[in-house]
């Protein structure tokens, strides 16, 4: 393997002068601050956020957010320098196009059905996407992904586990990549803490070409946040940064993700919940005459194959339950995605769906 990052990015983007903020210029203990023509006088906000609320929200935010890195650096046990923040993984994932693909002329790799953003991402940016799609029992098709990478192949996202058929990808296919491809493989790993597979944060020290996508959307609960996490070699990382908005992770954003990171326990009962309750849907729904198969899942939701499934959707909508439709996505016809509830949201949704077969 020859990997360099070099050869990789734009070479706007390896000459353009990174922006430099007021925040960034001074170092050392600041008293007075006059020199980001912000007001003085405080904001019309500082009452009423829950924790230990030090915000000041009169002030622009630490673009580099060190206190928040810090603490996800020992929860992850990830250098902090091998972090970046993002509004939202989707901000890491338009960040990486804008960077590694020369628009109408770099292309990437996709192995629908997956997430839609890659896509989304990739025509917004004006780059080719190739797709490949996942085999029948929704595995990497190696010898067709080997044949379709070409010099200008930059990227390649695996969604692991994946959305929308919930299971985990083979980890040796992903670290045949990972040894063979001289562009970026990036792994999303959105759902991770659903998983029985483990994590690739441990391999990042090996892999100057992988990048691990992570969120605080799922597990975390905190999807109205926008709160992405990258874990990446840091020439990858410093290239993150360079692009960035300044201030892209605003104060609020800032203090309460470190407000709730300290409630790791909370978030594990969650999962344990989360998991035990999936199993559970997935041997009630399994019983369903509708049902033609439920696929196994490592995520927080259910891929379900169904006799009508638009149906079936149309009905549960009528009862006000909302699922998502699939069935019109490759390899996923009449499939609908459940995401898994509480216990007693799971069970109204058994009871509803039970009425419907009888
Ligand atoms: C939900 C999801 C995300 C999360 O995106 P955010 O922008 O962090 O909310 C990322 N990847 C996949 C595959 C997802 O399903």
């Amino acid at each position: 393997m020859d990997f360099t990052i070099d050869n990789l990015v734009r070479k706007n983007i390896k000459e353009m002068t990174a922006y430099s903020s007021a925040r960034h210029e001074y170092s050392g203990k600041g008293n007075i601050f006059l020199d980001a023509n912000e007001n003085p006088f405080g904001s019309p906000l500082l009452a009423g956020l829950p924790g230990e609320v030090t915000a000041r929200f009169n002030r622009y935010p630490d673009p580099a957010q060190v206190l928040l890195k810090e603490k996800i650096s020992l929860i992850k046990g990830v250098p902090p320098q091998n972090i970046f923040l993002g509004n939202g993984s989707d901000e890491a994932i338009d960040l990486l196009f804008r960077i590694f693909c020369e628009p109408g002329k770099d292309k990437v790799l996709l192995f629908p059905p997956t997430y839609g953003m890659y896509e989304v991402c990739a025509e917004m940016n004006n780059v080719q996407v190739k797709k490949i799609p996942l085999t029948a029992s929704y595995q990497l098709d190696l010898a067709a992904i080997e044949e379709a990478i070409d010099p200008f192949t930059k990227l390649l996202f695996i969604c692991s586990p994946n959305n929308p058929t919930g299971n985990s990808i083979k980890r040796p296919d992903v670290e045949l990549l990972l040894n063979n491809f001289n562009g970026l493989v990036i792994i999303d790993e959105a759902y991770i803490n659903y998983s029985r597979q483990k994590t690739f944060i441990a391999e990042l020290t090996e892999y100057p070409n992988l990048v691990i996508l992570q969120t605080f959307s799922k597990a975390w609960g905190l999807a109205g946040l926008r709160l992405g996490m990258a874990f990446a070699a840091q020439p990858v990382i410093q290239y993150l940064d360079k692009v960035k908005y300044p201030y892209n992770i605003n104060t609020a954003t800032q203090q309460l993700a470190l407000d709730a990171l300290e409630n790791v326990a909370t978030v594990n009962d969650w999962i344990e919940v989360t998991v035990e309750q999936r199993e559970w849907l997935r041997n009630e729904l399994a019983k369903l005459k509708i049902t033609q198969q439920v696929f196994p899942s490592d995520a927080n939701f259910l891929l379900v194959k169904m006799k009508k499934a638009g149906k079936v959707y149309q009905y549960l909508v009528d009862r006000e339950i909302i699922v998502r439709d699939r069935s019109h996505v490759i390899r996923c016809e009449d499939c609908l995605r459940i995401t898994i509830g509480t216990p007693e949201e799971n069970q109204q949704l058994v009871t509803t769906l039970k009425d419907y077969s009888a």
